[in-house]
C-alpha cells in the first residue's frame, strides 16, 4: 500500500523546499532497504501544483477564470488534477510525497480516506513558518519577479512564464483560509513539524521518524475500518 506524505503550509513557507529534502532523503532510506541487485522496495513521487501545471492563480478568489490560461482554471479542477495524479500511482510500492498548500482541512480528509481505502498509512509533515517571514519570501520573489519580466520584455520573451510569487492579495487571503492541522484528528496524524530554522540534524531527525512511521518495521497496520 502506498504511503502518502501530506505537505502542508502558508503559502511560500518553504514547502518545496522540504518537498526535496525529504524526497532526497527518502530515495536514500530506499536504497538502504533495497538488497544490492534488486529492484527498490519503493518507488519515491513527488506531486506538486508545480509538476502538474497548476497556475497560483487557481488558489485566486478574485481571478476569473477567464483570465488564466492554464487547464486547471479553478481550484476545483486542480484538487480534480491532484486527486487523480495521487490514485494513480496508488501500488503497495508507491511513496508519495504531495508538495503543496493542502489548507483545507476536509481536503487532507479526502486524502486520508483515499490512502486508508488502499489500507496505507498516510501523515502530514507541516512547515511551520510565520506569516512574517513567509510574507517577505513572497514580497522578495514579486520584485525579482518584476526586475525579471522588464529583462524579459526587453529581450521579447513570454513573460507569463515567470513563476513562484502569488499576487499578494491571494497570498493574504490563503493565510487567512488556512486551515492548521490538528494532530488530534485521525487524518491530521501523524503529525510531523520542520520550521524555518531547522537545521540539518534537526530536519535529519524529523524525516527518520516519518520514514518510521510510513515505511518502518513499527508501522501501523492500517485496517479498513479503524
Ligand atoms: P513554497 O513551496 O512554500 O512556496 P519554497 O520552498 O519555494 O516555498 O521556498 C521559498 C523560498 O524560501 C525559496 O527561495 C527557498 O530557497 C527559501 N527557503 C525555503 N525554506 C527555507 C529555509 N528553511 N531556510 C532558508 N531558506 C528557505
Amino acid at each position: 500500500a502506498m504511503p502518502l506524505i501530506i505537505v502542508t503550509g502558508f503559502p511560500t513557507s518553504g514547502k518545496s523546499t522540504r518537498a526535496r529534502q525529504l524526497y532526497t532523503h527518502l530515495s536514500e532510506r530506499i536504497e538502504t532497504v533495497t538488497p544490492s541487485g534488486a529492484a527498490p522496495k519503493y518507488r519515491l513521487h513527488l506531486i506538486s501544483d508545480q509538476t502538474l501545471s497548476i497556475s497560483r492563480s487557481v488558489y485566486d478568489l478574485s481571478a476569473l477564470p477567464a483570465h488564466t490560461r492554464s487547464a486547471n482554471a479553478s481550484e476545483k479542477d486542480a484538487r480534480a488534477a491532484i486527486y487523480g495524479a495521487v490514485k494513480r500511482v496508488l501500488s503497495d510500492r508507491d511513496i508519495v510525497i504531495l508538495d503543496g498548500l493542502n489548507y483545507i482541512k476536509g481536503w487532507r480528509y479526502q486524502l486520508f480516506c483515499e490512502s486508508k481505502a488502499v489500507r496505507t498509512p498516510s501523515c502530514i509533515l507541516q512547515i511551520g513558518c510565520s506569516k512574517e517571514k513567509s510574507y517577505e519570501v513572497n514580497e522578495a520573489r514579486l520584485s525579482s519577479e518584476a526586475a525579471g519580466a522588464q529583462g524579459a520584455r526587453r529581450l521579447g520573451d513570454d513573460i507569463d512564464d515567470v513563476e513562484g510569487a502569488y499576487d499578494p492579495a491571494n497570498w493574504e487571503n490563503l493565510v487567512f483560509r488556512y486551515e492548521e492541522p490538528n494532530p488530534m484528528t485521525r487524518w491530521d496524524s501523524p503529525l510531523f513539524t520542520l520550521i524555518w530554522e531547522d537545521g540539518e540534524e534537526q530536519t535529519r531527525q524529523v524525516f527518520d521518524a516519518l520514514w518510521e512511521a510510513i515505511a518502518g518495521e513499527t508501522r501501523k497496520i492500517v485496517k479498513p475500518n479503524q
